[in-house]
This record gives C-alpha cells, sequence and structure tokens, in this order.
C-alpha cells in the first residue's frame, strides 16, 4: 500500500471488518473513528473521539482530528496531522508548526461548533492542554 495523503470521511454506524485505505471510518454513535495508518503500512488506527484522545471536527464535508496522530507504537512510528481531510506529515515539522495547526482548529472549533462558553473550554483543553489555546479560544468566541 501506498502513503495516502488525503482521507475521504465516511460516516457509519459500525467500523467495517475491512477497512478501505485512505477512508476515515467516522461513528457518531460509538464516538470513534477508524483509518488505516497513512503511511501506508495497513495497520488499523482507532481514534476515540473525547476530551482526553480526539477531538472531531467537520466543515462543509472536510473533517480535521486533533490532537495529531502518532502511531508510536507501529514499526513505521508515522506522525500526521488530519486537517481538512488533508493528511499533513508531521515528522519533520517543528513542534510550533504542530501547536499552529492545533490552535487553528481549536478556532475552527469555535468558530463553526455551538458556541458556548463551556464547549470552547472543552475544546481548548482537550486539544492543547495549554492555557494559551484556551485564551485564544475564549477571544474568538468573545470577538
Ligand atoms: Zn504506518
Amino acid at each position: 500500500m501506498r502513503p495516502v495523503d488525503h482521507l475521504e470521511p465516511r460516516f457509519v454506524e459500525y467500523i467495517p471488518d475491512d477497512v478501505e485505505a485512505g477512508v476515515l471510518y467516522i461513528s457518531h454513535r460509538f464516538s470513534t473513528a477508524t483509518h488505516l495508518c497513512c503511511c501506508g503500512c495497513g495497520r488499523e488506527v482507532v481514534t476515540p473521539f473525547n476530551p482526553a484522545k480526539w477531538s472531531f471536527f467537520e466543515r462543509g464535508g472536510k473533517v480535521s482530528l486533533s490532537p495529531s496522530i502518532g502511531n508510536w507504537s507501529f514499526p513505521c512510528r508515522s506522525h500526521y496531522i488530519v486537517s481538512g481531510n488533508r493528511v499533513l506529515w508531521a515528522g519533520s515539522m517543528s513542534a510550533d508548526v504542530i501547536a499552529a495547526v492545533q490552535r487553528r482548529d481549536v478556532q475552527d472549533a469555535v468558530r463553526f461548533a455551538p458556541p458556548t462558553p463551556g464547549y470552547a473550554r472543552r475544546c481548548a483543553a482537550s486539544i492543547i492542554g495549554s492555557w494559551n489555546a484556551l485564551v485564544a479560544a475564549l477571544r474568538a468566541l468573545w470577538r
């Protein structure tokens, strides 16, 4: 399998047994998503949605996951960000760039999701866990 630079979102109730490469299966019922590692190694990556794991955003049919996906337990040890259906390889990215992507995701979440202070706070805390993000998110909310 070849690496993919794009994940096509597919909304399902149950994650299928045969997960197709290049597809991000999203089950809102079970608050989780699954895809095959984007490096092409074929391993299944499960990203549960909860404040301690991943946050899922959708805007105009484009989906993002935050924070980045670090498959440290796989032999490939691949690391990437899923943002707007795109796969952004994070291995060679500086921490600053990753943080900037995550901050933008926080802002998107605040801008495009039901804007309640509680939601913004949870998003900011779960995605980055830093005061900077919290302040930026709340600023965007109150602007
Ligand atoms: Zn891999």
